[in-house]
Order: structure tokens, then C-alpha cells, then sequence
């Protein structure tokens, strides 16, 4: 697929490439302050929180080892079902550790109300949550989320790690993806 053709795609951009990373670097200063000195562990829920994970882990002044998991609510769809599977589960355990869950989006709130739910189990010291984006007008269930990037429109986003169908996940900037794509 050509630039143009991806432009064409997309039909507002709502958070650029300088943003992003003005923001995870506010976020990093702040995780970093708030766990200085502690065993943090970051946990980023694949596949669309890989480029957050990557940047906001740079910007940390410190090591936090990664862990991933994947869980699946979606499919090819744009609506959330409520329905979360573990497609890979942590390598890590949690006992004792500070878990920082790093997302992409919290969109329903429903995969991330699960997760924490599946996490408060494996004895974790704390957990906390970290999101670039927010949709706060589509919340289902309320998410206690300390660390947000940018509060958005119901709108279903794509790009800086965000799919659609897996494309345009390599965007480096979070766009909202035309009704025609997906209509
Ligand atoms: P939730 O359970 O909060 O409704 O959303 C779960 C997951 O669905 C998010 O972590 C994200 O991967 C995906 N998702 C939610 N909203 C969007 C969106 O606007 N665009 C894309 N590409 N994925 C989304
Ligand atoms: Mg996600
Ligand atoms: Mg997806």
C-alpha cells in the first residue's frame, strides 16, 4: 500500500508523532519518580501497545525489565466483545513486583477490568495502568488508569501500534481510520 493510498485511509489525524513522544516522556518522569527505588515490572499487552512500550521504555532514567501478554477481545472487529482470551501469557512471575500495565487504548474498559482482575491473583505488590489513549465517552466499566496519554472521541483510531485489521499499525501517528474501510 502507497503513502497516498493510506492517507486516503484516514480521515483526521488526532495526536502526531511530536505529541506522543512530549507525552511519554511527561508519563516517564512521573513513573520514574513515583517508583524510584522499587521492583517495577512493565507489562505491555501485545500486539498494540509495542510501540508505547518501546518509546516509554526509553524514557525511563532506569531498567524495568518488559513482560508481555496477549489477550484477545476484538478480532478483526471495531467493537469491543467483552470476551477476553489469553492468546500468551506472562513469562514473569508477579509475586511481589510493582506492575505497571502498559496499553494502548482503554476504550470499553473491559479487557483492562479483566486483566486487573486476573492480575490482583498472582500476588503482585501493586498495579497500576498506563494508557496513551482514553476514550472516556465509551467507558463501560470504570478504570482506575493513573498514567493517560490523551483523552479522545469515540472515534475507532488507528496507527502508533492501533490496527485495523493489522494494518496500519506502522503509522506514526494515531489517526482515525475512515468509515469507508470498515463499512
Ligand atoms: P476495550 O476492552 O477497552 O474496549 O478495548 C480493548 C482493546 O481494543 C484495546 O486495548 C485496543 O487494542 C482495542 N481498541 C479499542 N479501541 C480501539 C480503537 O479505536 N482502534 C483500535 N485500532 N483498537 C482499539
Ligand atoms: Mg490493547
Ligand atoms: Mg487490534
Amino acid at each position: 500500500m502507497r503513502a497516498a493510498e493510506i492517507q486516503d485511509d484516514l480521515t483526521q489525524i488526532l495526536v502526531t508523532e511530536e505529541q506522543i513522544k512530549a507525552k511519554l516522556e511527561e508519563l516517564a518522569a512521573r513513573v520514574a519518580a513515583d517508583y524510584e527505588g522499587k521492583d517495577l515490572v512493565l507489562v505491555g499487552v501485545l500486539k498494540g501497545a509495542i510501540m508505547v512500550m518501546a518509546d516509554f521504555a526509553r524514557a525511563l532514567p532506569f531498567h524495568a525489565p518488559m513482560d508481555w501478554m496477549a489477550v484477545s477481545s476484538y478480532g478483526a472487529s471495531t467493537k469491543s466483545s467483552g470476551v477476553v482470551q489469553i492468546r500468551k501469557d506472562l513469562d514473569t512471575d508477579l509475586h511481589g513486583k510493582h506492575v505497571l500495565i502498559v496499553e494502548d487504548i482503554i476504550d470499553s474498559g473491559l479487557t483492562l477490568s479483566w486483566l486487573l482482575e486476573n492480575f490482583e491473583s498472582r500476588g503482585a505488590e501493586s498495579i497500576e495502568v498506563l494508557a496513551l489513549l482514553r476514550k472516556p465517552e465509551a467507558a463501560k466499566v470504570e478504570i482506575d488508569c493513573k498514567y493517560v496519554g490523551f483523552d479522545i472521541p469515540v472515534e475507532f483510531v488507528v496507527g502508533y501500534g492501533l490496527d485495523y485489521a493489522e494494518r496500519y499499525r506502522n503509522l506514526r501517528d494515531v489517526a482515525v481510520l475512515a468509515p469507508h474501510v470498515y463499512s
